[in-house]
């Protein structure tokens, strides 16, 4: 794996009015890498994604590829190698998916690397391909995860955001989305993944960091951290 810096974070602050929901946080995800930030309810993880998207206001800085994207609207940041799977899948519940996948390249010219895209994103979910005219309001909470993790690909992402792609969903179907995750980024994705099923999402990746209101407490390889006492205690219950 390369040791490139992908994405550099530094001193990321965020107030909500008088909340402060990340107090200075730094960070660095190689590429290559599956990277991720767990913490519990409130700790600042989708708060650390929509900074990172530009849907939250920050001050520190967010660098991709060398580039601060702190200036640059949500929007924009798109074009500059960003997609986000948000918590709550964030789907267009009356479109189809095959509509919603192509929402998710709407950035895009490459009618070819779209479709290629497409038929990408049907081999990982092959569900996804006997529904591809389904409205998506009416798939299970599990294909809609499938369909928002896939409508982020299309977007052709340097950095792929992924905020709790477990939540809510039946074992089974858990394990099938992080096998998915650890495949994507076999196959050269680089990831930051957003979790709260901190042991699933420690044997996954590279490196992760441990948020705690609003400040990283831990930081390691994940299999340094699944082995340390203090995140078995807090965070894997054993
Ligand atoms: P969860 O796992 O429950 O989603 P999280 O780690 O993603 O939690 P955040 O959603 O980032 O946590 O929230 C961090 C803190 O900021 C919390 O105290 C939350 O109440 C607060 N917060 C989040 N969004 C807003 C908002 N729009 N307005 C005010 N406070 C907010």
């Amino acid at each position: 794996m390369s040791s490139k810096v992908l994405m550099s974070v530094k001193d990321l602050q965020v107030y909500y009015g008088a909340i402060h929901a990340l107090k200075g946080i730094s960070f660095e995800i190689n590429e290559g890498e599956i990277v991720s930030l767990i913490g519990s309810n409130g700790a600042g993880k989708t708060t650390t994604l929509r900074a990172i998207c530009g849907l939250a206001e920050a001050r520190g800085d967010i660098m991709l590829e060398g580039k601060s994207l702190l200036q640059i609207p949500a929007h924009k940041r798109v074009h500059h190698g960003l997609a986000q799977s948000p918590e709550g899948r964030g789907i267009f519940q009356n479109l189809t998916v095959l509509e919603n996948l192509q929402m998710g390249a709407y950035s895009r010219s490459d009618k070819k690397g779209i479709q290629q895209d497409l038929e990408y994103c049907f081999g990982l979910f092959p569900r996804l391909k006997e529904r591809v005219q389904q409205v998506a309001g009416t798939l299970s909470g599990g294909e809609q995860q499938m369909l928002a993790i896939s409508r982020a690909i299309m977007c052709k992402p340097k950095l792929l955001l992924l905020d709790e792609p477990s939540l809510g969903l039946a074992p089974k179907i858990v394990s099938q989305i992080f096998e998915i995750v650890k495949k994507l980024n076999s196959e050269g994705m680089t990831i930051l993944l957003v979790e709260q099923n901190a042991n699933q999402a420690l044997k996954i990746a590279h490196r992760a960091y441990v948020l705690e209101t609003g400040k990283i407490t831990l930081s390691g390889t994940g299999q340094s951290l699944l082995s340390n006492d203090e995140v078995r205690k807090s965070y894997l219950g054993v």
